[in-house]
């Protein structure tokens, strides 16, 4: 059997750190990242959480004072920074190796098996300083035999300062004490159950369960605990997924920033939607035939409820934006009633193939070979040179008083024109 060696690379704090990325000033301040309506921290830079605040803590309930006094720096959700500093990350990664597999937005396992006459911690420190040269992002990198072993190394790097962020599980003399030290909920795979479960057996840490019988592993943890135990052993049983695979749904929805009561609203933030997970399908090359709209009061206040959903099946699968965006105003006009303020509202596409496997109409041309795909590419290639939203839809309305609350937003700096830095020399 030829050797298995992976490297998982993940980005520090990633949120954060991307806002730290275009402002030096926030380089040492403590940084969080708030939830869609600005409601609870969902990412924190090092130095907010040394000062005890962790994720989930609601952005309201931390007082004003203790934010002055410590010069805290929250700031909305910025998705489109971080999904486009992702993707300049996951690029660079890709130069390092034929085999890389995406695993989150800032996480990602390379192949480098083949690699092992390198010195592999060299080639770690490599990556790393290639990654912030490129981004300015920080990662950490984790080497081992397996994906869970190189999450492990991962966590080590991360952990200990002396690793300098690089870490190579398989050159360390003593692994085992390495797993002494990982407990058991912070296993790759271990859930919260889990990991109760195997502490009231007395198994706390990874090197316990290693020790543990194949057998009784199986009946506890079924056959993916089992092959958990085998990857923590040093035998690989979890490959790399490499192929992305197409999705098979596709859902664009969002909470409003403030309850929506009106109809025309709706359609606007509905079509608004529908452009976006139509233009993830086009994406993929894929059309989609069946267009479901939901929408729903907020549940958690004491007001009048109502939720409800609809589907419209299109005559011909589509990719053309417009055939959606008729098609979900026609349902939400039918789920519509007054009186209630909406929450949200969302669009799911499902039926989904690839664009060939369309099938033939004898009344109309398939999405591929119509004039529809035509000005659909067309449109992508504006928005995608331009910037998004540079040609919309007049039916996603123009004020969208609709939008979720992000107050604290900073700016697009590398996906718009107009959010270009401005570095001044003086
Ligand atoms: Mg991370």
């Amino acid at each position: 059997m030829s050797k298995n060696t992976v490297a998982l690379v993940d980005c520090n704090n990633f949120y954060a750190s991307c806002e730290k990325v275009f402002n030096p000033h926030l380089a040492d301040k403590p940084v969080g990242i708030l939830s869609n309506n600005d409601g609870i921290i969902v990412a924190l830079s090092n130095e907010l959480k040394k000062l005890g605040i962790s994720r989930g803590t609601a952005a309201f309930k931390i007082n004003k004072h203790f934010i002055k006094k410590h010069d805290i720096k929250l700031f909305s959700s910025n998705y489109t920074l971080y999904g486009d500093m992702s993707a300049r990350v996951m690029n660079t990664l890709s130069s390092f190796t034929p085999d890389l597999e995406i695993y989150s937005i800032d996480e990602a396992f390379l192949s480098l098996s083949g690699f092992e006459h390198l010195d592999l911690t060299d080639y770690g420190r490599q990556i790393k300083k290639t990654v912030w040269l490129h981004t300015g992002l920080p990662v950490s990198v984790g080497i081992g035999p397996t994906k869970t072993l190189a999450k492990i190394a991962n966590r080590f790097a991360k952990k200990h300062n002396f690793a300098e962020g690089v870490f190579d599980i398989t050159k360390h003399p003593d692994k085992d004490k390495i797993l002494r030290w990982i407990e058991v909920g912070h296993i790759w795979g271990v859930g919260r159950q889990y990991a109760k479960m195997l502490c009231r057996n007395g198994i706390t840490n990874a090197y316990e369960l290693t020790q543990v019988p194949d057998n009784w592993v199986q009946k506890k943890m079924t056959i993916i605990g089992l092959r958990l135990v085998k990857e923590l052993r040093g035998i690989s049983c979890i490959d790399l997924e490499i192929d992305i695979k197409p999705k098979k749904e596709i859902v664009s929805s969002k909470s409003f920033g403030n309850p929506v009561t009106e109809l025309q609203d709706l359609m606007e933030a509905i079509s608004d939607y529908c452009s976006v997970a139509v233009k993830k399908l086009r994406s993929q090359n894929q059309v989609a035939s069946l267009v479901i709209v939901f929408l729903s009061t907020n549940r958690f206040k004491n007001e009048p409820q109502y939720a409800n959903y609809a589907k419209v099946r299109l005559p011909l699968p589509s990719a053309y934006t417009p055939d959606f965006i008729h098609a979900a105003n026609r349902i939400i006009k039918k789920i519509y009633r007054p009186g209630y303020k909406y929450k949200k509202v969302g669009v799911m596409l499902a039926d989904i193939m690839h664009q060939s496997k369309t099938p033939l109409d004898f009344f109309q041309p398939t999405y591929l070979d119509d004039y529809r795909k035509v000005i659909m590419d067309c449109m992508d290639d504006i928005n995608n040179k331009m910037g998004s939203h540079k040609i919309t839809y007049a039916s996603a309305g123009i004020k969208k008083p609709w939008q979720m609350k992000r107050e604290k937003l900073t700016p697009s700096y590398t996906t718009s024109w107009k959010h270009i830095p401005v570095v001044k020399a003086i």
